[in-house]
């Protein structure tokens, strides 16, 4: 079980590993950088198959984090933490207490928040134990409507706002006289192809999940095609907003759209991809920047603030991506690797 070796190992501040022979609980909590402030990152609990996948994931994942709080301009590091285990049978409230005070012991230098396989319930289990709990008691929506936690509508928006900066920069067309293919109509993808509809775009969409489709179509009248087909549609922008490694060596030469715009996490198989993308002249928005509404959602409901002032950092999506979109072309660089780059610059 390799740390220091592991490929995804990149200058992480600190990495604790916690048994509690207890409750059960296996976990690791990676905290990537903290240079802009504690680190925040949701807890993942997955039945990894070996201790390996697990320190891989997590060492990935935070350290993306960072990026997208950088990208975010948020006072936060990037952190992460995952639990050993099945969300659906190895789940307990004593593992949850257990986690809780894990993140304790590291004294606030990270923030546990909900992600997949863990509930914002869970979250409150685990702020049993600790005071370095985020997402909860969310008092608003950007909309200003009374919130239930979900960062889903926040991050929703922000892809909304970013895709049509997007659109904007490569182009400059109205939204309603786009076609736009949606993977996943998800959390974020139906809130995503919403926007989208009001906005006057024609959909085409694609989902394993059978009552997302039909829910989607009925409500948008989007057409539908099979999973394995979104990405290669007729259409201007490609949303992928199911699984990561949506762009991989399999799909790239088969993408017609000229946009990629979309709220999946790691949406390049490989870096490397982005410069095939630059090459075949479409613009990509860096999955981190686009997505990040949600972190940003997390961030208000922290600190005093209020839904207009919440609005208007998502907002700023917008206009970050822009920038790296206008940096790119100047430049003649992939859009993935200016991105990094600026983010870089913040936080080293
Ligand atoms: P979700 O699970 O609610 O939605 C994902 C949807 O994709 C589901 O409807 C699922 O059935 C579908 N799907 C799964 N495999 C598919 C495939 N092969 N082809 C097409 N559809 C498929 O998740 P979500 O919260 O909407 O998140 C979507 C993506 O956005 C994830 O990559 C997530 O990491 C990322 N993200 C989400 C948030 C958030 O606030 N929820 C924030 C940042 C990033």
């Amino acid at each position: 079980m390799a740390v220091f070796s592991n490929s995804s190992f990149s200058e992480h501040e600190h990495v604790a590993f916690h048994h509690d022979p207890v409750s059960g609980l296996k976990a690791i909590i990676a905290v990537h950088n903290t240079v802009l402030g504690p680190s925040l990152g949701g807890c993942r609990m997955y039945p990894y198959s070996n201790d390996d996948e697990a320190i891989t994931d997590v060492l990935r994942l935070s350290k993306g984090m960072t990026y997208k709080a950088a990208m975010a301009n948020l006072p936060m590091g990037g952190g992460k933490s995952v639990i050993i285990g099945n969300p659906h049978t190895d789940k307990s409230p004593e593992i949850m207490q257990a986690m809780g005070a894990f993140v304790e012991s590291l004294g606030g230098q990270y923030i546990v928040a909900e992600d997949s396989g863990i509930a914002v319930s869970d979250v409150h289990l685990m702020a049993q134990q600790t005071k370095h709990a985020g997402g909860l008691n969310a008092k608003f929506t950007y909309e200003g409507a009374p919130s239930d936690g979900n960062p889903a509508p926040s991050t929703a928006y922000g892809t909304f706002v970013g895709l049509k900066a997007a659109v904007d920069f490569a182009l400059q067309k109205d939204l309603s006289e786009l076609t736009v293919a949606i993977q996943g109509v998800g959390q974020v993808g139906y809130r995503l192809a919403k926007h989208l509809h009001e906005a006057g775009a024609k959909l085409i969409i694609a989902d394993t999940f059978g009552p997302a489709v039909d829910k989607a179509q009925s409500e948008f009248g989007a057409k539908v095609v099979d999973i394995n087909e979104i990405h290669a549609v007729d259409a201007d922008v490609l949303a992928p907003c199911a699984l990561g490694a949506t762009i991989n060596p399999t799909t790239i030469n088969s993408i017609k759209a000229k946009v990629i715009a979309g709220a999946a996490n790691n949406q390049l198989l490989t870096e490397s991809l982005g410069q095939v993308l630059f090459d075949k002249g479409i613009t990509y928005a860096p999955d981190y920047v686009i997505n990040a509404a949600g972190i940003i959602d997390i961030h208000h409901q922290q600190v005093d603030s209020s839904a207009a002032k919440m609005k208007a950092h998502i907002e700023m999506i917008g206009t970050t991506l822009t920038d790296i979109f206008t940096l790119s072309q100047a430049q003649q660089r992939p859009t993935n690797i200016v991105a990094n780059e600026l983010a870089e610059a913040k936080f080293k």
